[in-house]
């Protein structure tokens, strides 16, 4: 475990010119949630001054963390904030226009994922919808008849996903979470040798956040159908990205977030196969036939509906555009970083998503200092009792903590363009060479290896 300290600091403050003392009053103007007392932040003042002066604006390669609101989406959102803004409950006109609404966006998420409109049910975005599905089919009256259900999951789950199987382990429920390969790939296999007779449920993610990653759906819904246990998958990073269809899938329940495609925050929805007895989580009115109480959030359908016709109908060559400017920026950033490798480049992989480890850097560092340099994306790192904790995808494929730590993802988008990704390729090289310089290990290490 390894705290933002105050070597970091002086690395960071040496970098950017600044004096540690100015680097540690950036977090007031800055707003980085701290990990730690000592950890740094750097401020926005700084960062836009740095931009400013680029011949460029800020690049944007974090669309698997949030994606832009498009703006005929929030055009088809707009009404529904004013002149539309009925109760899509009430009978009279206005929630009568509502609700019109409403049903229109569940025609048009089913349709993405080749589901009837009736099998849709919004949320208020993935997490929820993970957490329906799971904890609906665990304590569903038929399953908790079991002495102690089990479910299977992966080790690379989103938190979403792992959480809501610890929890459900603190309530008695055995949970499986099966390995994945060097490339983050499940071995279908694996799952057929993880069943029990009590096994209820198997819930393994489309597409990783971290990685791209894509899983073998349709052997595992075989392999699920066959034994009769439900197939739920967390597609929210599938989803826009690569075609999905729940009947090809097998999948009994899918979840989808509206932020990741191009919808706003605090939306989603879960595909429910008709005929899956399903307990609530939520308990209220009767919106949404009983499934999901509470008052929709006409707005936000609205967007999730009109991001998803998008999504459709563009799905095909914005995935041909994208996987071409991902792959430029991979092996770009590969032949002007030595000693850097790409993780999972063997596997089937969103096209959007590329994850790189640039030994001798401390990852939060690099993503600081690619963002003053008007670059913005991610480490798959989680603060934790004031410490760094390597992201459990990558620790899971196999790379050592420090690997783990050295690691970025870049998520390109939709609207990523190719003068972008020139100068990512520009400003990467020059941010992991200005910081590979300030560390006194790599520097011995490089000197050892040019002595060999
Ligand atoms: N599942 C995956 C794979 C995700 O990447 C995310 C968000 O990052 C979620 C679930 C949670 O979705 P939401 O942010 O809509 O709650």
């Amino acid at each position: 475990m390894l705290a933002f300290t105050d070597t970091r600091k002086i690395a960071l403050s040496m970098l950017f010119s600044m004096s540690v003392k100015e680097t540690a009053s950036m977090a007031l103007h800055r707003g980085v949630v701290p990990c730690s007392r000592t950890r740094v932040s750097l401020p926005h003042r700084l960062g836009e001054a740095y931009s400013e002066s680029h011949p460029m604006n800020r690049i944007y390669l974090d669309n698997n963390a949030t994606t832009a609101v498009e703006p005929e989406v929030l055009d088809a959102m707009l009404p529904y904030f004013s002149g539309e803004f009925g109760n899509a409950s009430s009978i009279h006109a206005f929630g009568q226009k509502a609700r019109s609404a409403v049903e229109t966006a569940r025609e048009q998420v089913a349709a993405l994922i080749g589901a009837r409109a009736q099998e849709i049910v919004f949320t208020s975005g993935g997490t929820e919808a993970d957490n329906h599905a799971i904890f609906g089919i665990v304590r569903a009256p038929a399953e908790t008849s079991a002495a102690r259900p089990h479910v299977i999951a992966t080790s690379i789950e989103h938190e979403a996903v792992l959480n809501a199987c610890q929890a459900m382990e603190k309530e008695g429920v055995d949970v499986t979470y099966v390995a994945v390969d060097r490339a983050g790939r499940v071995d279908p296999q694996s799952i057929r040798v993880a069943l029990r007779a009590e096994t209820v449920l198997i819930t393994v993610m489309h597409a990783n956040n971290e990685l791209g990653t894509i899983q073998p759906m349709e052997e595992i819904g075989r392999i699920a159908s066959q034994a009769d246990v439900y197939f739920h998958t967390d597609a929210v990073q599938a989803a826009g990205k690569i075609p999905i269809d729940v009947n090809a899938f097998n999948v009994d329940l899918l979840s989808l977030s509206g932020h990741k495609l191009y919808a706003p925050k605090g939306i989603g929805a879960l595909y429910i196969r008709g005929g899956t007895r399903l307990r609530q989580l939520l308990f209220g009115g009767h919106h949404q036939r009983g499934a999901r109480p509470g008052t929709e959030n006409v707005a936000g359908i609205v967007g999730m509906g009109k991001a998803a016709q998008i999504a459709k109908e563009s799905l095909a060559k914005d995935a041909k555009q994208v996987a071409a400017l991902r792959d430029t920026l991979e092996q770009g950033s590969l032949q002007r970083v030595p000693g850097s490798r790409a993780n999972a480049a063997g596997a089937a992989r969103t096209p959007n998503t590329t994850n790189i480890t640039y030994p001798g850097i401390e990852g939060e560092a690099l993503v600081i200092a690619l963002d003053l340099k008007g670059l913005a994306c991610s480490t798959g790192a989680a603060c934790s009792s004031g410490a760094v904790e390597p992201s459990h995808v990558l620790t899971a494929i196999g790379l050592p903590p420090d690997q783990a730590r050295a690691s970025l993802r870049f998520s390109l988008g939709r609207h990523t363009t190719p003068a972008e990704i020139e100068a990512a390729l520009q400003i990467i090289p020059a941010a992991v060479a200005q910081l590979r310089d300030l560390s006194p290990t790599y520097r011995r290490e490089a000197g050892a290896e040019a002595n060999r």
